[in-house]
């Protein structure tokens, strides 16, 4: 089938007919908006009668993205994550159209497959044909030595938003941009989305608003929070979602997590050719949200609390989320070097991931790695297609104990990449950005300094459980103790065994690097995501069971043990009060 084809088929009677199950018609008059970009989410409409225009007004002057006719739709994958529209979709001519409301999408792309895998399909194909087509998406225009215009392009670039960057330093026409809008160098970093006031500066959590990627989450008791969208937050989102679980997954960043920032893993199953983790990660986050599950970021954990009747999931920002069971997957976080300086330049020079946002600093220039696993080999090989010089600096004497041996023969391969053994960063310098390093061999004590804009460092990681109770066991270093770890726990005070993931709070359960015992890799931790959903459906029966003897020895609702099921609401604390 030709793009084209892909990106804007035409619907058959049949189909329109099937959809019409789920749909109210519509009319608009020619020249009225369907929706409008950052005003309101994309609606996925099918045209009957007269045409839809879209629009793009991202660029100097607005321009047609396409014209969709009787039998065509609107959308693109924001209709699945509710985001903020991108597009504006005008009326041309008095039009009818179909409109299906977003929960009934994801049940009609599950119910008819062959119609449902053509819609996503052209909602992939349109998004990335609406990038190569030079959109221009939210504007950033900052200073390449601002760590918040780092924050803010890392943040959208994460979650997938399309950005263009304008350097003040570099790019001449930032500054006419500037002074049309009167806006003062001191206000920089300003962000310019699609029907929104100019942004000055924002914290990431209005940003996140502005842009359409955070929604309030409500009071729903959740059958399942799942705290963590890397590979096992994901994938517990993708079975929880499909197998019927009302599901919510939040991030602190973006979906993704330490995956997300690989530039290709090469030992998943089922991609010979390896797959960088943005694709793999970006995928199930469609997925998931094709099967229903809500996705919610910046969303950070920051306290889990139990009080008889549900988990409660309290977010930076006062809000919280309600569950029967909450997973946690948050993984580990990067372990920061212990040396002078290297404060200052994080985000400067500092980085922890090597994706193209990075390469913007240092494009062509030397870098230095830090770091003997796998996550530093894959770094080195990418930064080597963009920079000048790659030094690896590790600590001990051989790269092959450490990191996979096809990595390391790729190292050993490649022209412009050099390991110094035995080696280490003893302090950072520069003034706005980072500059210098000072290196020394710990074996000779040959010491020096190196010119570079940015070190990369992949030194290991520690678990993110700063934020739990208590009452959740941890080994010493702070990974979660799950199943088998738990025997004999005092804490633990149920009749039956804890399951094989869950924690020593009944309810409560662990997946993923953040799991005492875990393989630390992709394919792990979407295992142990996908087999959480068991344990998930097991729990809830009996918290359903205890429910029905309840309601046997007829104990009023609002002070049974456990009553959280799909869908519920949460009993106010008046209710509680007067019951
Ligand atoms: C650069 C790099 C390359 C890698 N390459 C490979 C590879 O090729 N093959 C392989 O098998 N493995 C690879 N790994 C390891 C692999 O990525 C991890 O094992 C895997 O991502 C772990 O998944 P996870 O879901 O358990 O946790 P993570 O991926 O760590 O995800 C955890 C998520 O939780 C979120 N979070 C943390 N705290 C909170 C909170 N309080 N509230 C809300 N959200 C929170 C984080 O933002 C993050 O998105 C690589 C790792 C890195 C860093």
């Amino acid at each position: 089938m030709a793009n084209n084809d892909v990106a804007f088929p035409t619907l058959s009677d049949s189909q329109i007919a099937m959809l019409g199950r789920f749909a109210t018609t519509r009319r608009f008059k020619d020249g009225e908006y369907l929706f409008q970009a950052g005003l309101a989410p994309v609606v996925f409409f099918v045209v009957r009668s007269g045409k839809v225009e879209i629009i793009d007004s991202t660029g100097d002057e607005p321009r047609t993205v396409t014209q969709h006719g009787p039998g065509e739709f609107t959308g693109d994958i924001d209709v699945l994550s509710g985001r903020l529209s991108l597009v504006s979709a005008v009326a041309r001519g008095d039009t009818e159209v179909l409109e299906i409301a977003p929960p009934d999408i994801g049940r009609l792309i599950s119910e008819d497959q062959a119609t449902g895998e053509l819609i996503l399909k052209a909602f992939i194909a349109r998004r990335e044909q609406l990038i190569a087509s030079g959109f221009q998406g939210v504007r950033i225009i900052g200073s390449g030595t601002s760590r918040d215009s780092y924050r803010i392009r890392d943040f959208l670039t994460r979650n997938r938003v399309p950005v263009t960057w304008m350097d003040v330093d570099n790019d001449p026409s930032a500054a006419g941009i500037l002074r049309n809008f009167g806006v003062d160098e001191s206000a920089l970093p300003v962000v310019m989305c699609e029907g929104q006031p100019l942004l000055r500066n924002p914290s990431t959590r209005d940003l996140a608003f502005a842009v359409g990627l955070k929604q309030a989450i409500g009071d729903t008791i959740y059958d399942l929070v799942i705290v963590g969208a890397g590979p096992a937050g994901l994938a517990a989102a993708v079975y929880g979602a499909s197998e019927g679980l009302n599901t919510l997954l939040i991030d602190s960043e973006s979906p993704g997590g330490q995956a997300g920032s690989s530039n290709s893993i090469e030992n998943y199953l089922g991609f010979p050719m390896g797959i960088t983790g943005a694709e793999l990660t970006g995928r199930a986050t469609l997925q998931a949200q094709k099967f229903g599950a809500r996705i919610s970021t910046p969303s950070a954990a920051v306290a889990l609390d139990d009080d008889g009747a549900h988990l409660t999931v309290s977010l930076e920002g006062d809000e919280s989320a309600f569950a029967t069971c909450v997973l946690i997957a948050t993984g580990a976080d990067y372990r920061k070097l212990d040396v002078p300086g290297r404060e200052q330049f994080e985000g400067l020079g500092v980085y922890y991931v090597a994706t193209p946002t990075e390469l913007v600093s240092c494009s062509g220039a030397d870098v230095l790695i830090v770091g003997a696993g796998n996550s530093a080999g894959q770094a080195a090989l990418f930064l080597a297609q963009h920079t000048r010089q790659v030094m690896m600096l590790v600590r001990r004497d051989d790269i092959r104990r450490t990191m996979s041996s096809y990595l390391a023969d790729r190292i050993d391969a490649a022209k412009n990449i050099t390991v110094h053994y035995t080696t280490q960063i003893r302090a950072m310098h520069g003034t706005a950005r980072l500059e210098r390093v000072d290196i020394e061999n710990t074996t000779t004590g040959e010491k020096r300094t190196i010119a570079t804009p940015a070190v990369f460092t992949f030194i290991g990681a520690v678990p993110r459980t700063d934020w739990l109770p208590p009452q959740i066991d941890t080994d010493p270093k702070g990974f979660i103790c799950t199943g088998r770890a738990l025997a004999n726990t005092p804490g633990w005070t149920r009749k039956r065994q804890p399951f094989l993931l869950e924690t020593s709070q009944p309810g409560v359960f662990a997946a993923g690097d953040v799991r005492l015992g875990s393989a630390k890799r992709v394919a792990a931790a979407v295992g142990e995501g996908s087999m959480v959903v068991k344990f998930v459906h097991e729990y809830l029966a009996e918290v359903h069971e205890n429910v029905a003897l309840d309601i046997q020895a007829d104990i009023p609702l609002t002070t049974r043990a456990t009553f959280g099921h799909s869908r519920a609401r949460r009993v106010t604390s008046d209710e509680r009060a007067t019951s």
